[in-house]
C-alpha cells in the first residue's frame, strides 16, 4: 500500500493551484450559448461537495448526464422556471429564444433529489412542498437531513431537506475535508407563488375562485461559502434591496455575484447599482437573461445583456451551456471565462 500513497501524495503536491478551484458549469438549453430560459448551475468545491442551483426548465430528467454526482440541490423560490415545471423535451430542443420544453408534473427539483439522493436546501416552507412530491413519486415523503448545527455529510445516506429558514445555514462536508461548504439562505425582493399546475385540485380551484395565488413563504437567494475562499452571492430573482450591501456584501463578504437578470425584478436597469455600489464582488456572472444573449457563443451586441455589461464595473462572464469556469478563492476567474 505505501508505494500507492507515495503516489498519489505526489500527484495531489504537483496539482495544488487546480486543486484549490471551485468550477462552475451552466446547463442550459442550448451547449455552448446562453439561452433565455438558462438558470440551472453546477458548482463543484475543491472538497468534491457538488451543488445545483435551481434545476429550472435546463435539465432533460432527474438524472440528466450532463449533471453527474449531485450533493445539494439549491432551491430559491416557487416560480416554475425555477422549482421546474416542465422539463427541456431534449437539449438543443426549441430556439434560444424559447427552448421546447414538456410539463414535468412532479417538479424537476423533487426528480433530481429523488434521482440524486441528494439534499434539498431551501426554506421549510418550500422543501414541505418538494416532499410532497417526493411522496408522490416513491411512497414516502423525504426526511430530514442530519444537521443540528454540524455539517452534514455528504453523499447523504438518503434523500433528504435542510430545516433553515432565512439567515439559516446548512454546511455540506465530504468524509475526508476539513472542511464543509457553508451555504446560507438570504433574502430576495421577489413573490413566491407556486405554479398552478403543481398544485392540488382543490388549492388550484380556491385561488382561482378569488383571483389570487398561493406563495410558499419568502423568495430567497444564497450565499455560499466554498471551502478555498470563493464566496458566491447567488441572487435568485430579486429586485435591489440593502442587504445586498448590508448583509452579502458587509455581513458575508462576497466576492462572487450570480446574477439573475430577467423583466420582472428590474435587475437590467439597477444591476449596475448593484454590483458596483451593493455587492461589490471581485467578479460577476450574468445568467436567467429572458432573451438569447449570445449567438455562436458571442455575445450578441444589441442584447440588454449586453447594454447592462457596458456599466458594470467588474469582470463580467456569462452562464454559457456547458463551459466550466474556474474560479479562486479571491473570486477571480483563472480558466474556462
Ligand atoms: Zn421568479
Amino acid at each position: 500500500m505505501k508505494p500507492v500513497h507515495a503516489i498519489l501524495a505526489l500527484t495531489l503536491t504537483a496539482l495544488p493551484a487546480l486543486a484549490q478551484n471551485v468550477s462552475i458549469t451552466p446547463i442550459g438549453s442550448h451547449t455552448g450559448e446562453l439561452c433565455a430560459n438558462d438558470r440551472a448551475i453546477v458548482f463543484e468545491d475543491p472538497t468534491g461537495v457538488r451543488l445545483l442551483y435551481d434545476p429550472a426548465h435546463n435539465l432533460i430528467a432527474g438524472n440528466d448526464p450532463r449533471l453527474g454526482d449531485i450533493h445539494v440541490v439549491l432551491l430559491t423560490h416557487m416560480h416554475g422556471d425555477h422549482l421546474g415545471d416542465r422539463r427541456l423535451r431534449a437539449v438543443g430542443a426549441g430556439s434560444c429564444a424559447s427552448s421546447e420544453r414538456v410539463p414535468a408534473p412532479n417538479s424537476m427539483t423533487a426528480e433530481v433529489v429523488v434521482a440524486k439522493n441528494a439534499a434539498l436546501v431551501t426554506t421549510r416552507a418550500m422543501a414541505g412542498f418538494v416532499a410532497n412530491k417526493v411522496k408522490g413519486m416513491r411512497g414516502r415523503p423525504l426526511e430530514v437531513c442530519p444537521q443540528r448545527g454540524a455539517p452534514t455529510a455528504v453523499p447523504v445516506a438518503a434523500a433528504c431537506m435542510s430545516r433553515i429558514d432565512l439567515g439559516g445555514v446548512f454546511i455540506a462536508k465530504t468524509a475526508d475535508a476539513a472542511h464543509g461548504v457553508e451555504i446560507t439562505i438570504v433574502y430576495a425582493s421577489h413573490v413566491n407563488n407556486a405554479p398552478p399546475a403543481l398544485l392540488s385540485d382543490a388549492r388550484r380551484a380556491a385561488v382561482e375562485a378569488d383571483g389570487a395565488v398561493f406563495e410558499y413563504g419568502p423568495a430567497t437567494g444564497f450565499v455560499v461559502r466554498f471551502t478555498n475562499g470563493l464566496t458566491a452571492y447567488l441572487s435568485g430573482d430579486t429586485g435591489i434591496h440593502s442587504e445586498m450591501r448590508t448583509v452579502v456584501n458587509e455581513y458575508h463578504g462576497a466576492n462572487l455575484a450570480v446574477l439573475n437578470l430577467g423583466n420582472n425584478p428590474g435587475i437590467y436597469f439597477s444591476g449596475a447599482h448593484v454590483i458596483n455600489e451593493l455587492v461589490q464582488p471581485t467578479s460577476v456572472i450574468l445568467t436567467h437573461v429572458n432573451e438569447p444573449a449570445t449567438e455562436g457563443g458571442k455575445l450578441r451586441p444589441q442584447s440588454r445583456t449586453a447594454a447592462l455589461i457596458e456599466r458594470l464595473k467588474r469582470p463580467t462572464h456569462l452562464a454559457i451551456s456547458g463551459r466550466t469556469m474556474a474560479f479562486d478563492g479571491q473570486g477571480q476567474c483563472v480558466d474556462g471565462c
